[in-house]
């Protein structure tokens, strides 16, 4: 290895027993793959840029679970800890994106012309509708691993590509640090800005780092197409708008993503990408697409029955707070999004949140006529 990391080696002092972290208590995916052996084996091993063992898992050890979700517990710090580390994350990739094998191939498919309906999603219940993703930008290390330069050059290099992008797509760039307390309190609540960083998930994995140096949000004029800057990736792209449209929401989605792929190419830096995994991003749950659309939709009927669990997991759907992944649903007001980021096509995740919601909504207008839902309930997708 090139290059000595001390402090890791400095570790090998003590038998892996003596380093290996209490797990007892746990449930997130880490814990149910990591066995002592495995640590004892992988636990001298650094990628180039010296991310280690110990750095990948330390969110999920000091997290042994969330409330509303079930986490991967470890992350990436750069594009080679998923091949270094592959006895671990492949089997976690396997659980968080339901069987998905070492041998299989991710499909890509961003042309929104291939989406079926999705414009007709009731506004009376669908009160907004948001595609995001993640991109890694090739050269640098991941958020939980990055140096403050690093850091500062990705953010460098979105304000320079970004400006690039004209017409609809038109926007500025405004960086955390000039932004007041109070600026940043209203986009947080009108949902376009990340939260700050309190969720201990990211504290842990390092991405709270210099917190705020280099993050910043970049936004078209009507705030319907947004970038987010060195938060949990080093690019999040959101495409968002209230109502029910998820059709023009997913065609602004892909149309401004292509052009970004394209900028941030054309400047010699292209995103971590790969045939098996697709787009590498920094937490293994997000892999592939790193999609995730989804409505904030009225449901106060039959989230309250006793089968929206299941008919949630029957759609492949996920369900929130409207406030973010760390908040409960209020008010019967939930985000519904697509489960799924792998071996899935964006289309193909879109289309199932696009079908998923409407038959939601039929089930929820069945439920205010005290009418039966139950022949609505599809079988497993
Ligand atoms: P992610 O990390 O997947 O982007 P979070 O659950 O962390 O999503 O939420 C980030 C922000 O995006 C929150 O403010 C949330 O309210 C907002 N958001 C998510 N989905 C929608 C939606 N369909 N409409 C409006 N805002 C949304
Ligand atoms: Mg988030």
């Amino acid at each position: 290895m090139s290059s000595e990391n001390l402090h890791n080696q400095m570790k090998m002092k003590f038998s892996s027993d003596k380093e290996y972290p209490d797990l007892s208590k746990h449930n997130n995916h880490m814990a149910k793959v990591l066995t002592q052996a495995m640590y004892e084996k992988l636990r001298s091993k650094q990628t180039p840029s010296g991310f280690t063992l110990d750095d990948v898992i330390q969110t999920g050890v000091d997290n042994p679970g969330h409330p509303f979700i079930m986490t991967v517990g470890c992350v990436a710090g750069d594009e080679e800890t998923y091949e270094v580390f592959k006895e671990l994350l492949d089997p976690v990739i396997e659980d968080r994106h339901g069987g998905y094998k070492p041998s299989d191939k991710h499909k890509t498919d961003l042309n929104s012309d291939n989406l079926k309906g999705g414009d007709d999603l009731d506004p009376k219940y669908v009160l907004s509708t948001r595609v995001r993703t993640g991109r890694s930008v090739r050269g640098f290390c991941l958020p939980p691993h990055c140096s403050r330069g690093e850091r500062r050059a990705v953010e460098e290099l979105s304000i320079e590509a970004l400006a690039s992008l004209s017409g609809d797509l038109k926007g500025k760039y405004y960086a955390l640090k000039d932004m007041t307390e109070a600026e940043q309190q209203q986009l947080i609540d009108d949902h376009f800005l990340f939260d700050k960083p309190v969720s201990p998930l990211l504290l842990s994995a390092g991405m709270g780092r210099d917190w705020p140096d280099a993050r910043g949000i970049w936004h078209n004029d009507n705030k319907t197409f947004l970038v987010w800057v060195n938060e949990e990736d080093h690019l999040r792209v959101i495409s968002m708008e209230k109502g029910g449209n998820m059709k023009e929401v997913f065609k602004r989605f892909c149309n401004g993503l292509t052009k970004i792929e394209e900028l941030f190419k054309e400047r010699k830096h292209p995103f971590m990408w790969n045939e098996h995994l697709g787009y590498v991003l920094t937490c293994p749950s997000n892999l592939g697409t790193g999609l995730r659309a989804g409505v904030h939709v009225k449901l106060p009927k039959i989230s309250k029955n006793e089968e929206f669990e299941d008919i949630l997991k029957k759609l492949r759907l996920q369900k929130r707070g409207t406030g973010g992944v760390d908040t409960a649903a209020e008010g019967g007001i939930f985000d519904i999004s697509n489960a799924d980021r792998l071996g899935f096509s964006e289309v193909e995740l879109v289309q199932m949140v696009v079908d998923g919601v409407k038959l939601l909504v039929e089930m929820e207008k069945r439920l205010e006529k005290n009418k039966s839902f139950k022949d609505l309930i599809p079988a497993q997708k």
